[in-house]
């Protein structure tokens, strides 16, 4: 379980969180737990989401469990930094979808004082590491990987096995087009797809 750390410095101090992991991993839900307690200390804060994610609705961030919290659609990393404002927390879901600019938006918005939290997927359906992702962990200050349940063994899934036919990237889906996988039972997927 993620403690906020506890800094004491005149000026404050921000940082980066990282959330990730594969699809139903919980990473909503872990970024729905961070902004409800922050939001009992009474913490101006800000969410994000990129527009291109309209699957629950364009201005909230919903969990599978079907928990959410508002969340301002956005583009481009750059109206991140733009509408962050006097926020003390900015949180951002679905970090992956974004340009490879959200890193340095992330590292001014910590810089600045503010406490940053990302959440996203750290491969894509091929297994490959997402967007901006990598970048992203490298200067985290702290990072939560997460697994789900894997749907063909029951172990942890650290994969995100695509069910549906497409090949791009993004393909937004939710149980219908993947479904959690382990590392074996991907790659055992994979190989069948291929064959
Ligand atoms: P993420 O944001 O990582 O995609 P969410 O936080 O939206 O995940 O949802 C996590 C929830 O998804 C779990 O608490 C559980 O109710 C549900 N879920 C669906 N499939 C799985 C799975 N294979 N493993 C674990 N949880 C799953
Ligand atoms: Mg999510
Ligand atoms: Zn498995």
């Amino acid at each position: 379980m993620f403690h906020e750390p506890h800094i004491q410095t005149e000026k404050p101090r921000g940082w980066i969180e990282i959330i990730c992991g594969p699809m139903f991993s919980g990473k909503t839900e872990e970024l729905l737990r961070r902004l409800r307690r922050a939001k009992i200390a009474n913490q101006k804060m800000v969410i994000f989401k990129p527009s291109i994610d309209i699957r629950y609705g364009q201005n909230k961030i919903v969990s599978h469990d079907a928990n959410y919290f508002p969340s301002l659609p956005v583009k481009h990393s750059s109206e991140i930094l733009k509408n962050a404002g006097s926020a003390q927390l900015v949180a951002i879901d679905e970090v992956q979808f974004f340009d490879e600019d959200v890193v340095k938006v992330a590292e001014e918005l910590a810089v600045n004082g503010k406490r940053v939290i990302c959440a996203g997927l750290d491969m894509d359906y091929l297994g490959v590491p997402f967007g901006p992702m990598p970048q992203l962990l490298a200067v985290a200050n702290y990072i939560t990987k997460i697994q789900a349940i894997c749907l063909v063994c029951g172990s942890p899934a650290t994969h995100s096995f695509r069910i549906a036919a497409s090949k791009d990237q993004v393909a937004l889906g939710e149980k219908e087009s993947y479904e959690a996988r382990c590392r074996q039972c991907f790659n055992a997927g994979m190989k069948a797809k291929s064959a």
